[in-house]
């Protein structure tokens, strides 16, 4: 007898004015922009996992808002006014983050962002050098400070690096404690009146004369309208969605006394970044070693890809400190040619918003509101 439900359950718990798919830092920010709008509407999150199990959970927990080679890389694509309302987005989906949550709660630390140059890279970093003045006028009046973007060289021997030969500093970037961020967001979506259902698996999405049908491994649900926030996973509900996903790995060091190293650091053109995290480093990247591999919605772990963090963290971050990988774990980012998150109504009825090309936590909390406001103006 499938599923067993009774008229009570199907009636109260299976029926929402509005069902949100995965709950992330998007979906949750979208039902909580939903309920602020009209505390009387029901909003459903339907997650399949027992915690959110895609890249929320997951990341690295940089507050940043972008480093200055990817900045140039960006500018080729989008053009100056693309990127300046880019940076926009990211800078004010921090700020909303930060107001939601309060920055205690979210362990939000302003210790500045690095980006690394070895010697080999000397002619990619004169030319983020030669661009420091340009970004920094760019983004004057969206963060109101000026001289974010400065050389740093002088603290590369503080830090006690080694084969490293330009550093550059972004004195807003900052850093979250990730697990503190989600269980708090959870926390305010549940208070506002948002129901989140887990180990909620979403197979099927039917629109039929003005209502969606949400098939799940728990049952069918039905609502008025849909939104999709299952980021790197949306071609499973949504098959042609301009999306690839891409596997992050990440490991933490065991505890290192008298830890130099404070502050989120962008090396390789981004493709690797670490952080201090208690007395700890985390590390991840190496994408770019395999990108037909990482190109996965399937967690895991790969030898190339482990080798080459643990080879970093001896030979360039901790060249001199004896430690051991405590923690490894993988999360699933969302990519595609452009940065903009794609935020629709895909279909009669059914919306989605998803693709925070591994930056969701700088235009995640703006990305939800945007998908928020926008069902709610069509209900
Ligand atoms: C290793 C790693 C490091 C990162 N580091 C940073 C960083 O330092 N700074 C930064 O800004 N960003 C970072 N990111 C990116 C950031 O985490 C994401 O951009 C952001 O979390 C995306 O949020 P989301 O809500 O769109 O998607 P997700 O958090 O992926 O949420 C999607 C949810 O949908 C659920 N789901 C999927 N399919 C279904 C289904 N069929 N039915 C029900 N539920 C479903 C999933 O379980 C998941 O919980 C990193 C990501 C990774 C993986």
């Amino acid at each position: 007898m499938a599923h067993n439900l009774s008229y009570w359950e199907k009636q109260s718990f299976f029926t929402a004015d509005v069902v949100i798919i995965g709950s992330g830092i998007v979906g949750l920010n979208a039902a909580i922009t939903l309920k602020q709008k009209s505390s009387k509407l029901s909003v459903v999150v339907l997650e399949r996992g027992f915690l959110p199990s895609g890249a929320s959970t997951k990341n690295a927990g940089f507050a940043c808002f972008g480093s200055i080679s990817e900045l140039i890389e960006q500018e080729q694509v989008c053009g100056t006014d693309g990127l300046h309302n880019l940076i926009g987005k990211r800078w004010n989906g921090l700020k909303k983050l930060r107001n939601l949550l309060g920055d205690k709660t979210i362990g939000f630390e302003n210790y500045g962002g690095f980006e690394l140059f070895k010697p080999q890279e000397h002619n990619l970093a004169n030319v983020c050098v030669s661009k420091l003045s340009h970004y920094n006028k760019l983004i004057e009046d969206i963060v109101q400070e000026t001289n974010v973007y400065t050389e740093a060289n002088q603290s590369i021997d503080s830090f006690g690096f080694r084969g490293i030969d330009i550093l550059l500093n972004n004195k807003l970037e900052s850093q979250i404690n990730t697990g503190m961020m989600m269980k708090a967001l959870i926390e305010k979506a549940q208070s506002v009146g948002v129901t989140i259902y887990n180990n909620c698996q979403v197979n099927e999405i039917i629109e039929e004369n003005n209502r969606v049908f949400v098939l799940t491994n728990q049952g069918k649900f039905y609502a008025k309208k849909v939104l999709i926030t299952t980021n790197a996973f949306v071609n499973e509900l949504l098959p042609n969605t301009a999306v690839l996903p891409g596997r992050g790995q990440v490991v933490v060091t065991s505890p290192i006394k008298n830890l130099k190293i404070k502050g989120t650091f962008h090396y390789d053109k981004g493709y690797y970044y670490f952080r201090n995290i208690d007395d700890r480093i985390l590390l991840g990247g190496g994408r770019n070693l395999d990108f037909k591999t990482e190109e996965t919605t399937e967690f895991g772990e790969t030898d190339l890809v482990q080798k080459s963090l643990h080879q970093l963290l001896k030979e360039v971050i901790l060249p001199n400190t004896n430690f051991t990988i405590e923690h490894k774990w993988s999360g699933i980012m969302a990519f595609g040619k452009q940065l903009t998150p794609i935020i629709e109504e895909a279909k009669p009825n059914i919306f989605c918003a998803v693709r925070c090309n591994g930056m969701g936590i700088a235009i995640g909390s703006q990305t939800g509101e945007e998908a928020g406001d926008m069902v709610f103006e069509r209900l």
